[in-house]
């Protein structure tokens, strides 16, 4: 029944989901205790109060309506406060016009690379990076194009993206605070990225979009700051979810903020709009909507995450571990201590401990530590960590 495209990608679909479901397998044989589960991005933290709050408030109100199919673009109210909110931090001039609710940061991707790409697009993703982003470009027809970043602290290779950059390129997606590295790219280096960009546009008399994707842009630690990608980057859109900030992934809530400053911005965002709805989303989560605009400005505690990056990269550092100190999220990236980081995870298990292939994120001889678990686990796991390094230290 099923086409030979999803068949041959459901084989080959996520690391992630298969060392989850090993995770079960374990904590079966050897209870939930003994089992070291880093492997899936899922916040362990409940919202913030505000979106308690909220929530109760919308499910008790009795306003009529309030269940019904609004514009595709999503409540009006709850686009103007995000537009100011993003005015208010970038210091450009957004009004609703400029957002559109979406569900997700996964629908809000779907949205955006649907409504840009002609078959056979190029779309620029910058290793490591969150593996759906090649199917959501499959999805549409685009083509994905791999560029590895710097090595040594995971920020984008100018080098390696002017080889990269062809007449075909429409989009590079970037995401930082980056999922699997937890680093803040620099303003400086994106910077540089605009000017090529737009020397490429010039020569090429094409028109390249930088998609932000930026779930974790309140998740930084240390007053680090995300620098503002409509600042930066004209020809721009930044794709949001309240999923990891508010802790609330299974809801399902997001947007798509456009910059003004892109030609026939009202026709782009009809055009996203249409994809929208004919993607099937038609609007995003009503409810959620109304809660996410009452909870603008909340966020789950950092301190906490904070407290779990410091003490996993201190300890891990300590036992011969290599790894790029995050900025932000809630990942660790360290090497493997051999290249095949695929034989080094499984190598993993024998201690119960679940890591993610760095293959899994297109960048092998590291693994991923999602530390959204609770501290008690991460404590516990370090004679696991330290088991696991005397293998490799013979
Ligand atoms: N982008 C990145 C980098 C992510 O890590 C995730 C989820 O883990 C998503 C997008 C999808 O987020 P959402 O749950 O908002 O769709």
């Amino acid at each position: 029944m099923l086409s030979q495209n999803i068949h041959d990608k459901i084989a080959k679909s996520s690391w992630i989901r298969a060392m989850f479901e090993e995770g079960a397998r374990l904590r079966q044989i050897h209870g939930a205790d003994k089992v070291y589960d880093f492997s899936l991005g899922n916040p362990d933290y409940e919202p913030p109060a505000e979106v308690q709050t909220a929530l109760r408030k919308y499910a008790n109100g009795d306003e009529p309506g309030k269940h019904r199919y609004m514009s595709n673009a999503g409540y009006p109210d709850v686009r103007e406060k995000i537009a100011q909110q993003i005015s208010a931090e970038s210091g450009l001039e957004l009004n609703q016009n400029h957002i559109i609710m979406a569900s997700g940061a996964a629908g809000g991707l779907n949205v955006v690379l649907k409504s840009i790409l002609n078959p056979g697009d190029e779309v620029i993703v910058l290793a490591p990076f969150f593996v759906e982003y090649l199917f959501y470009i499959e999805n549409h027809g685009g083509k994905p194009v791999v560029v590895p970043t710097n090595p040594n602290n995971f920020e984008p290779s100018l080098e390696a993206l002017e080889k990269n950059i062809t007449p075909r390129c429409k989009a590079v997606i970037l995401n930082s605070p980056n999922n699997p590295t937890g680093v803040i790219y620099r303003e400086e280096t994106l910077r540089q990225l605009a000017d090529l960009l737009a020397c490429k546009e010039q020569k090429y008399q094409s028109e390249i979009l930088v998609i932000s994707d930026e779930p974790y842009s309140k998740i930084v630690y240390d007053q680090a700051e995300v620098p503002q990608i409509l600042k930066i980057f004209k020809h721009s859109v930044i794709v949001n979810s309240y999923s990891k900030s508010l802790a609330i992934p299974g809801e399902r809530i997001g947007y798509i903020a456009v910059n003004p400053a892109i030609a026939d911005v009202e026709l782009f965002v009809n055009g996203m709009i249409f994809a929208h709805r004919t993607l099937g989303f038609v609007n995003a989560p009503a409810l959620f909507q109304k809660i996410v605009g009452d909870s603008l400005d909340a966020a789950v505690d950092t301190e906490e995450y904070k407290r779990r990056r410091d003490f996993l990269y201190e300890q891990l550092t300590a036992l011969g571990y290599f790894c790029v100190k995050p900025e932000g999220a809630f990942y660790l990236f360290p090497r493997s201590f051999i290249p095949d980081d695929i034989e080094f995870t499984k190598r993993a298990l024998k201690y119960n401990l679940l890591l993610v292939p760095g293959t899994g994120f297109g960048c092998p001889g590291h693994f991923r530590i999602a530390y959204c678990v609770d501290f008690q686990t991460i404590q516990n796991s370090i004679p696991a960590f330290k088991a696991l390094a005397e293998e490799f230290q013979g």
